[in-house]
């Protein structure tokens, strides 16, 4: 295994290219041990990105995450998200609290609007700062943010300046955002999160050209979907994976450099959007 990949924020902070993701953690007690094991298992392999929200499991979710991290925490570059009704100052300065008690921490990396509410933007980046100044969060993000959205936030005094990336569906399946989110982040050197980045498992199942481009690099197509969405510099992957073997199997498509050929056959299959499309959400 190699060393992890990178890719950077504006800060110069590196982030590993890929992460884990937490959603559907933390909903039964009886699989809270293996949700742990897989977590801390994904950190000794380089996975230390790990993104959870507030809404997982009501907080379920942020307290596997601060069972995982414990001992371990400044190996680790968490990333947590607020439901939009909480966006004002007050209530956003609330929601850290529960959240950073949740986790175990006395800081979150990353914070992320989880997706855009009725809450004046100008009123969330108060509450950026706020939250910044006082050093409960490190860096503030959105997510679910289409480029409408960024542009307004642009328009906000020190709108862009704040926000560090923008958390996305992204996969095979779901390419919309190669037309235009895609090069806008990346013109303003931001990384963007992509989110569910196997479809929910769907790109793991037989699929006839991922298999082909599988069997040519001796892996999986999972492996090869994750290490198609992370194939460009500028974007981070969170699968999410409660079994030991899919963290160990996702920790190896970082090493996965897909060839020309490769591309162009899930080009084929997969074919890119020929225009402007909404942002597709989950
Ligand atoms: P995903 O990561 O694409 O897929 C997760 C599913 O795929 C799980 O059932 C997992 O199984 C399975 N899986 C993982 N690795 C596999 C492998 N190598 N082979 C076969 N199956 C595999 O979907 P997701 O959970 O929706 O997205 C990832 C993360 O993104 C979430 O957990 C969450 O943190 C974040 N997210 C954010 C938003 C947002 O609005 N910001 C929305 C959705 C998701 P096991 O668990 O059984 O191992």
């Amino acid at each position: 295994m190699t060393r992890m990949r990178t890719t950077t924020l504006p800060s110069g902070e590196t982030l590993p290219v890929l992460g884990q993701g937490t959603w559907r953690m933390g909903e039964n007690a009886r699989v809270r041990k293996t949700e742990v094991a897989a977590l801390r298992l994904g950190i000794e392999l380089g996975m230390t990105l790990i993104d959870t929200a507030e809404m997982y499991a009501n907080g379920g979710a942020e307290r596997v995450v601060g069972e995982a991290i414990a001992g371990r925490r400044d190996d680790v570059f968490v990333v947590t998200k607020f439901y939009p009704p909480n966006a004002t100052r007050e209530r956003m300065a609330a929601a850290c609290e529960r959240s950073l008690k949740r986790l175990g921490t006395d800081r979150i990396d990353l914070y992320l609007l989880h997706w855009r509410g009725d809450v004046p933007l100008k009123d969330t980046l108060a509450g950026f700062d706020e939250l910044v100044r006082t050093q409960k969060i490190r860096h503030a993000g959105v997510s679910n943010f289409d480029v409408a959205d960024l542009e307004e936030l642009s328009r906000l005094k020190d709108g862009f300046q704040r926000i560090v990336t923008n958390e996305v569906l992204y996969n095979l399946e779901r390419r919309g955002i190669e037309w235009d989110l895609i090069p806008w982040m990346r013109k303003r050197h931001r990384p963007i999160i992509a989110y569910s980045p196997v479809e929910e498992g769907l790109l793991a199942h037989r699929h006839p050209v991922l298999t082909a481009v599988a069997k040519r690099h001796d892996a999986t197509p999972a492996q090869i979907a994750l290490a198609w969405v992370i194939r460009e510099d500028g974007v981070v992957a969170i699968p999410k994976a409660s079994r030991a073997a899919h963290v160990r199997e996702n920790r190896r498509a970082a090493d996965i450099r897909l060839t020309k050929r490769d591309l162009e056959e899930l080009d084929e299959s997969f074919p890119p959007s020929e225009g402007k499309k909404p942002l597709e959400v989950r």
